[in-house]
Order: C-alpha cells, then sequence, then structure tokens
C-alpha cells in the first residue's frame, strides 16, 4: 500500500528515530510498502520518518538503467562503519523537499552494516550514487535533511518554497 510522504518542514522529519528491535511481520508490510511508495514516487530511496515511521528503516534501489534488474534492498538499523577519505559531490533531492535540487559532497566510499527483513546482519561497501544515497537515508534517520549540508541562505530559500507548496497542497485539498 503506498503512503502519504511527508513535506519538509515537519517536526518528524526533525527526530532521532529508534532502533527496531526484531523484524516482525508488521515491519515487512512497513518495507514493502516503502518500496511501492518509492517506486511509484518516483525516487530511490525512502526512510521511514518520510511516511512518518520514526523507526531505523530505509529502503533503497539506485538501478537506474531499465534494461537492469531493479535491486530493492531494506535495511533494518543501518550505520555507517566506515567511510573513505576520498569525496564525491552529487546532486541531491529528496521525496520530502519535492522538485529541489543541491549539490551535496559526502565520502566516495562507505561501508555499511543493516539487518535484513530475515535477521540477518549484512555488510556491503557502495561507491558513487549509492553510497550516497545510502548516507542520505541514513541521515534522515538522525533527522537530518540535505538542505542541512548547504549556507543558511540556501536552506531558508528551500524551506520558504516548501512552507508555500504544503499551503497550495492544504488548499488544494480544501
Ligand atoms: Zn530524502
Amino acid at each position: 500500500m503506498k503512503r502519504p510522504i511527508l513535506i519538509h518542514p515537519d517536526p518528524r522529519l526533525k527526530k532521532l528515530c529508534t532502533e527496531v528491535d526484531d523484524v516482525s511481520d508488521e515491519l515487512r508490510v512497513l518495507a514493502a510498502d516503502m518500496l511501492e511508495t518509492m517506486y511509484e514516487a518516483p525516487g530511490i530511496g525512502l526512510a521511514a520518518p518520510q511516511i512518518g515511521v520514526l523507526s531505523r528503516l530505509i529502503v533503497l534501489d539506485c538501478v537506474k538503467d531499465e534494461a537492469e534488474a531493479p535491486r530493492p534492498l531494506v535495511m533494518v538499523n543501518p550505520r555507517v562503519v566506515a567511510s573513505s577519505d576520498e569525496r564525491n559531490v552529487y546532486e541531491e533531492g529528496c521525496l520530502s523537499i519535492p522538485d529541489q535540487y543541491a549539490e551535496v559532497e559526502r565520502p566516495k566510499v562507505v561501508d555499511v552494516e543493516w539487518m535484513d527483513l530475515n535477521g540477518a546482519l549484512q555488510k556491503e561497501t557502495f561507491d558513487g550514487l549509492w553510497a550516497t544515497c545510502v548516507q542520505h537515508e541514513i541521515d534522515h534517520l538522525d533527522g537530518k535533511l540535505f538542505i542541512d549540508y548547504l549556507g543558511a541562505m540556501k536552506r531558508q530559500m528551500i524551506t520558504r518554497k516548501m512552507v508555500k507548496l504544503k499551503k497550495e497542497r492544504a488548499r488544494e485539498k480544501a
């Protein structure tokens, strides 16, 4: 089931999310809903707080080539355990900040550990877009958005646009 995505500014997007204790059926449903919501958007990553669930759960799939098989990844309690000194700049966007993009610099390569939906510990090295995406999503679990990497002026400008967008959307619904 597709879930509504919260738009910044929203207090739930600024919260520290709590660790998931165990993989339940409820969590599997939530992960499936998040993947559906992400693909439908369309986006390459989604974190649970973006649909108002303050748990450490993210989904991502950075396969862009339509000819390539999709690679949906679900990460429970993900954490970056090592990152490269080498850095990379990507133009980032966010489903909670529609149509706004900005360059963000992050480590180019990261090692990430997480629990999968079978409760098994996984570890993988990510590079390039995958590395950027997984760091962006893990940031969401700590209440951090990509605009927090920008200067105050740029961040405030984007936030003002989002406040306006939310008002317009609320008016459309009314
Ligand atoms: Zn995001």
